[in-house]
């Protein structure tokens, strides 16, 4: 979590050598191109740049040596929910751990390193046919969304990218490594895939990629000035369609004097332009439609939207999230308030459902299988966000941690169920004791769950 600078700041002269070797300190040049992170500026004491898992081992050991400063793991750097940067603690950054193995001819498993970021893993599967159903940018790395969930544009169709992940290999709070898959540390291949970032710092992800074919790519703007019917509407569209359509749906506050209009992007995974139109018109007549283009791109093509440079730091966000099953018509005006009132300056509603509720609700430390949406906003004020997002909440069934800013501590309730969490909280004591892994959904070790007050 960013907080205020400790009192003792550590210093080069206390690395290991193999740490000084890649460390950035505020002295260096460029260290102002790797403090900060997609949204946070930041300023580190230290920031680690390992090239291998023996680097990560050490710079794990540096960090529970100093329990009293923050830190973070960095892989991508767009971080909501994770805190991968924070103010004079250790970064353990690891970009430059990018590798993407050719895939298994066989099996299409293809090894990951985490620091690669998604549009250069599905450039790399492209030329074999294959793709891994990631997210909705490009830019976000491996390491960050494959430990939490990923939503990306085929997970209709394929399920969230946890679910195609077959093994990882972890560096440990005591500085051992691992390698979990469903026979080797099953429970902890179980507690990766959704609270991962509490357990360990993931080194390399065997992931199965799946054969993908050219997209339809279609971006509708639609008539808005019922924002509420038109979600309930996209709704029943995306519930209604097959595996292979996934949607997003983006509404953001109207200027003054203009229309009011939503964006709504649409995947179909087909290369045939009649099966693309016929899948789309549903899309296209939620509402009156303003603007439209459909394309047939590679699949790499539709994630293609990375802004270059190093991070700059856009500003904290007040993000909010959740999970629900269906759009319901009180739900739906609910978010037409958020956006009417202010305090919302962007509200993206994503696709859930299809392959995601094929596996069982225990079987990864994500359970929320039978959701179908995963909406979430960024506003003006935490506070402003706070009501807002606290008066909708009765509507919500759960929620999606990785856009989430909200760090009270009803929220890792709402996103890991009673069972689950309290089977990731007796992990974390055996694995993570001392609560070195702590920047982002922290399971407190020390925390106590509802089954332990009962029982
Ligand atoms: C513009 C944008 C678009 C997005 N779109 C989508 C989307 O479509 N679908 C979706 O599901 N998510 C999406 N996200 C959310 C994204 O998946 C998460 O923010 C994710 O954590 C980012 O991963 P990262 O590696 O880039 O982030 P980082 O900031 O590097 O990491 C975030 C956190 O993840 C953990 N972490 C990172 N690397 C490791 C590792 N190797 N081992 C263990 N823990 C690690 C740490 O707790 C860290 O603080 C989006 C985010 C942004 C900013």
């Amino acid at each position: 979590m960013t907080t205020s600078a400790p009192d003792r700041a550590l210093t080069r002269a206390q690395l290991t050598d193999d740490l000084q070797a890649v460390a950035v300190t505020p002295q260096d040049p460029f260290y102002r191109d790797h403090a900060p992170t997609f949204f946070r500026g930041g300023a580190p004491a230290i920031i680690l740049q390992a090239r291998h898992a023996e680097h990560v081992r050490s710079a794990v050991l540096l960090a529970a040596k100093h329990p009293d400063l923050p830190f973070s793991i960095r892989s991508g750097g767009h971080g909501v929910s994770g805190r991968s940067t924070n103010h004079g603690g250790i970064v353990l950054d690891l970009a430059a751990m990018n590798d993407i193995a050719l895939p298994d001819p066989g099996t299409g498993v293809v090894r990951v390193e985490p620091g690669a970021q998604w549009l250069d893993v599905a450039r790399a599967l492209q030329p074999h046919g294959l793709g891994i159903s990631s997210g909705d940018y490009g830019g976000v790395g491996v390491g960050g969304l494959a430990t939490a969930g990923g939503a990306g544009w085929l997970v209709r169709e394929h399920g969230l990218t946890i679910d195609r992940v077959r093994a990882v290999e972890m560096v440990l709070a005591d500085g051992s490594s691992v390698r979990a898959d469903a026979i080797t540390l099953p429970d902890l291949f179980w507690a990766v895939r959704g609270a991962g970032s509490n357990f360990g710092v993931v080194t390399a992800f065997e992931i199965a990629a799946s054969p993908v074919s050219a997209v339809g790519y279609a971006q509708f703007v639609l008539a808005a000035d019922d924002a509420a019917q038109l979600l309930v509407d996209w709704g029943t569209a995306l519930e209604s369609a097959p595996r292979q359509v996934t949607s997003s749906l983006i509404l953001g506050p109207t200027p003054p004097g203009q229309p009011v209009v939503a964006q709504v992007n649409t995947v179909v995974h087909s290369e045939q332009p009649e099966e693309i139109r016929e899948l789309l018109a549903p899309f296209a007549s939620a509402g009156q439609l303003v603007q439209q283009s459909a394309q047939v791109v590679p699949y790499s093509h539709v994630i293609d939207n990375v802004y270059p440079g190093p991070h700059r730091g856009v500003g904290e966000p007040h993000a909010r999230a959740a999970v629900v099953r269906h759009i319901t018509p009180d739900l739906a005006r609910g978010f037409a308030e958020l956006l009417a009132n202010g305090e919302a300056h962007y509200f993206q509603i994503r696709a859930l459902g299809g392959a995601v509720a094929d596996v069982p609700a225990e079987a990864t430390a994500y359970a929320h299988r039978d959701a179908n949406f995963l909406p979430g906003a960024l506003g003006r004020s935490r506070d402003g966000m706070n009501r807002e997002w606290d008066r909708l909440r009765p509507n919500f069934d759960g929620l999606y941690p990785s856009f989430e800013t909200d760090d009270r501590p009803d929220r890792l309730a709402e996103a890991f169920p009673p069972a689950t969490l309290a089977r990731l909280r007796g992990l974390k004591r055996s694995y993570d004791p001392h609560n070195v892994f702590r920047d982002n959904f922290n399971i407190d070790p020390a925390g106590v769950d509802e089954s332990e007050h009962t029982s």
